[in-house]
């Protein structure tokens, strides 16, 4: 297995220890270095590490509190943590590793033994993320698959309450899609499956936008702190491009090519609400753009 591009954060308040740990590992791994428990938090809040080696004894923030922090938020809850530390008591030990730390190691410590110890639990990082990645999408079109879909907005919606945002989200439907299949066959309909979800997927530019394969022939977008007209102005791109990609389908009554119908909707989410709502308003406008002749976005 590749563990070249495994990134390793190495948190201490003492900068010998971090220049001790990277000059051991550097030659491995991409090593990046804090010096103290804030500016962990920060660093893992823009960018997530495959592994965490941490200090415990540092001023302000120790790695206890960073730890628990790291495990309560739903974004960076997986990422390995290993107490690296001069604390040698049983006690200390238990607590650490009653946190969610996958291992602790006591200072002084055996160069080949941290090593060792680091490539193992890089290796299981790496497993992990791949069965999540498989578990996560489609397996005809490689996006997102439903479940991953159901978990990102529900998150989102959760956020959305919190901070009060507008969430935006757009269903999309294939138009014809059965007559296409019908005409050209089940391998072709997958093929068009394929490149509409590619299509789409590549629409999208900020990171917090998500597209996914929702079932059959319709597929589903999560737009994040995104007002109705935002939303509008995407869901048109969307139907753009698929446009641009000229799939012939001469079944269609609506163009000579594959066209998509799109259902906007737009809610800041009540307490005590489900995201079921959103869904359901999405395909009432989906249907809405249906009925007013397809290829259309409608909200
Ligand atoms: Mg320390």
């Amino acid at each position: 297995m590749d563990l070249k591009d495994c990134k390793v954060l190495l948190v201490d308040d003492i900068k010998a220890n971090t220049a001790l740990l990277k000059k051991l590992l550097k030659s491995d791994y991409q090593i990046d270095t804090v010096n103290d428990g804030k500016d962990a938090l920060h660093y893992i809040e823009s960018s997530l590490p495959d592994l965490v080696l941490l200090d415990i004894v540092m001023p302000d923030i120790d790695g206890y509190e960073v730890c628990q922090q790291l495990k309560a938020d739903e974004r960076s809850k997986d990422v390995p943590i290993v107490f690296i530390t001069s604390l040698n008591e049983e006690g200390d030990e238990y607590k650490g590793l009653k946190l969610g730390a996958i291992d602790y190691i006591t200072k002084p410590f055996n160069k080949n033994i941290v090593r060792a110890r680091v490539r193992n639990h890089l290796i299981t990082k790496k497993q992990s993320d791949l069965l999540k990645n498989l578990s996560n999408l489609d397996g005809l079109t490689s996006i997102s698959n439903r479940y991953c879909f159901d978990n990102y907005l529900n998150n989102e919606w959760q956020r959305a309450m919190r901070s009060d945002e507008p969430l935006s989200l757009i269903l999309m439907d294939i138009d014809f899609f059965k007559q296409y299949n019908d005409h050209y066959g089940h391998l072709a309909g997958d093929d068009c499956l394929k490149q509409v979800a590619q299509s789409l997927d590549c629409s999208i530019k900020r990171s917090t936008d998500f597209v996914a394969r929702y079932g059959g022939e319709e597929f589903v977008a999560v737009l994040p702190k995104t007002s109705s007209d935002d939303a509008i102005i995407l869901a048109e791109i969307f139907r753009k491009n698929i446009e641009k990609l000229v799939i012939k389908h001469e079944f269609s009554s609506t163009e000579q090519h594959v066209t998509i119908s799109l259902g906007v909707a737009t809610m800041i989410p009540e307490r005590n609400t489900l995201p079921q709502l959103l869904i359901e308003a999405a395909d009432r406008n989906l249907y809405k753009a249906k009925e007013s002749g397809r290829n259309q976005v409608k909200r």
